[in-house]
């Protein structure tokens, strides 16, 4: 696949090994969302796209969505994941470089208008961006039909059902679903599979698989996404 994908004149995607950041150009400015691997030279890229300052906000900082932080000042991200994100926190980065976005926050690039959505659950500062005219959301990790992590510190399912249940609330505002991994774009009617998916988890309806890769957690496959979860005994 390629590394650059064009969905519009001010809106690309960056495809990086299975995890997705996506650039949207606005008017005096430009708004870089994630930073993949970090083996990607996402700034080169962007600098080429885009002549506009760009500036960056992390969905949640999974290692997967930071590699490239260290090429970015400031970086904004919800308060509730800073300690995740001090706790892996990549080479070059500096926790002085982070920069708080809250819940209602609107991001405005003029041309696009993101309001910030707090979804905890997959981490605890996961936030998904809503754009309403435009009727996308950028979902980051908690909505996609790839697998979802949900074991390991500071993952809490209970509050990744309550999160896809205030998204569900403002499903008839989205048409369009930005996820940083599986396939693109995504409808709302997967949320309520995702959100099904995970209280099956729970009830032990989900036959437990080995995971994709050694790690310790169990697969467990729903109609519509995957979890990467481990019960505690
Ligand atoms: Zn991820």
């Amino acid at each position: 696949m390629d590394n650059l994908v064009k969905i519009s004149d001010h809106f690309w995607i960056f495809e990086e090994n299975g995890v997705r950041s996506f650039l949207f150009e606005g008017d005096t400015k430009a708004m870089l969302i994630d930073t993949g691997f970090g083996t990607l030279p996402i700034r080169e890229m962007a600098a080429e796209l885009t002549d506009l300052p760009v500036f960056l906000v992390n969905t949640h900082t999974d290692r997967d969505h930071i590699g490239g932080n260290k090429d970015f000042k400031p970086v904004y991200m919800h308060p509730s994941e800073m300690d995740h994100y001090k706790n892996a926190l990549p080479a070059g980065c500096h926790m002085e470089d982070v920069r708080p976005l809250w819940e209602g926050d609107i991001i405005d690039l003029g041309l696009w208008k993101f309001e910030v959505i707090l979804t905890p659950g997959h981490t605890p500062g996961s936030i998904m961006l809503l754009e309403r005219e435009k009727r996308m959301l950028i979902s980051g990790d908690s909505i996609q039909d790839g697998n979802i992590y949900m074991f390991g510190a500071g993952r809490n399912i209970q509050a990744f059902q309550e999160s896809l249940k205030k998204v569900i609330a403002i499903a008839e505002a989205v048409d369009t679903i930005w996820p940083s991994h599986g396939s693109y774009p995504l409808t709302a009617d997967i949320i309520p599979g995702i959100l099904q998916g995970a209280q099956d988890l729970l009830e032990g309806k989900l036959v437990a698989q080995e995971p994709p890769y050694p790690m310790p957690c169990k697969r467990y496959v729903c109609d519509v996404a995957g979890f990467l979860y481990q019960f505690d005994s």
